[in-house]
């Protein structure tokens, strides 16, 4: 199988699966537990709470662990609709997770900063509105899951700062594709460990020291965030993280970004009418989202029939696969239905190659064609 849906999930990379094995077999032990046992994993966590600290640049005792990024962008919002009677303001592209955070905890009173048509958020907006307002939040994605559009979040946030509104960043697509320095400016941001290769279940954020905690019953991450800490997923998320980022400094960006414009150039040669979403702006080296023509054999779907040739892509976000609706993010940038229904979305990983570039390609023109000779056919 082709697998071009990173962004969903990353396969667990080799530095994780040796943490997380090490981990299971080395630190038995429950981190609240009194014993030298316990004591031995909670000294585990503190290191990996450093750890990651020190790659955000905020204080270790600023993270809180969590199952992923969706428990964490709702424990921030909840946190927040707890702290304060102002609103939300959140771009119009967030995460589902974010979208129905705020619907829930901030009912009445949240507001989307819009985008451009390349899926940027307007600063412009948000600096205007900042002059006549003072939400009790404002919460802008690093980098966008459907399109791969980095989102100014370093100049949000210095924005808010100015006017002293908490500025909130889910980084869970930009955490181990870009450096994460700098994200631990932001007064919260949340990340997960299945975008880059760490297991799925695991994610952190950065928070304050206190925290209305959204999930209770234990004093684990001081009254934060109550349960037992998944101590192997969070040894593996971070192992996964510093092979990530060591990564990032030792190749060279330009060759995994080359790969995906060499892609680009022969999609939109190969397949006349296809348009890339994003273009104008910063993005992802790994995503690429496309809309394509209509496949000739109109009964059936690009992602389908792509399937059944062995390549796994995405229409959108994983959590709307499935759903006929079309995507918040498409409709935000200015797309219609039919056109959103034809955009597919290809995301690679660590471990592609420039051959599986090649291969997704294949791909694409053996799907087209097929539809072509069918029509014939009829
Ligand atoms: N935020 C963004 C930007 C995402 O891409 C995702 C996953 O698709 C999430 C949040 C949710 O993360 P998790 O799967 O860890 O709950």
């Amino acid at each position: 199988m082709l697998y071009f849906d990173h962004n969903a999930t990353h396969p667990v990379s080799a530095a994780a699966r040796s943490a997380w094995l090490e981990a299971v077999e080395r630190q038995i032990g429950n981190p609240s537990s009194p014993h030298r046992v316990g004591a031995r994993a909670d000294a585990a966590l503190t290191a990996a709470r450093e750890q990651l600290a020190a790659r955000l640049g905020c204080g270790a005792g600023e993270i809180v662990w969590t199952s992923g990024a969706t428990e964490g962008n709702n424990a921030v919002l909840y946190h927040a609709a707890r702290s304060t009677d102002g609103e939300a303001w959140i771009s119009a592209i967030e995460h589902p997770s974010t979208i129905a955070a705020v619907q829930r905890y901030f009912p009445q009173r949240h507001r989307l900063i819009p985008v451009n048509g390349g899926g940027v958020v307007d600063l412009d907006w948000l600096a205007d509105r900042l002059k006549q307002a003072r939400p009790g939040i404002v919460a802008i994605m690093a980098a966008n899951n459907e399109t791969g559009v980095l989102q100014p979040w370093r100049e949000a946030a210095a924005l808010c700062r100015e006017k002293g509104v908490p500025f909130f960043s889910d980084a869970a697509q930009w955490v181990g594709k870009r450096a994460s320095a700098g994200l631990g400016e932001c007064d919260y941001m949340s990340g997960c460990a299945h975008k880059y290769g760490g297991p799925q279940g695991v994610g952190f954020i950065k928070c304050p020291n206190r925290l209305h905690p959204l999930i209770v019953g234990g004093p684990q991450e001081d009254g934060r965030r109550a349960g037992t800490e998944n101590v192997a997923g969070v040894l593996a998320a971070v192992a996964a993280l510093e092979e990530r980022e060591t990564a990032l400094i030792a190749t060279d960006p330009a060759g995994r970004l080359g790969w995906r414009t060499a892609f680009e150039n022969q999609l939109t040669r190969e397949l006349p009418g296809t348009r890339i979403l994003g273009t104008g702006a910063d993005r992802l080296w790994n995503t690429v989202s496309a809309v394509l023509p209509e496949l000739p054999d109109c009964r059936q779907r690009w992602v389908v029939k792509l399937d059944k040739l062995g390549v796994a892509v995405s229409t959108g976000s994983a959590c709307a696969t499935g759903q006929e609706e079309t995507s918040h993010v498409l409709t935000a940038m200015g797309l219609g239905p039919a056109e959103a229904s034809r955009v597919l979305r290809f995301s690679s990983g660590w471990e592609t190659t420039e051959a599986d570039w090649q291969r997704l390609i294949e791909g694409l023109r053996r799907a087209f064609a097929e539809g072509t000779d069918r029509r014939r056919s009829a």
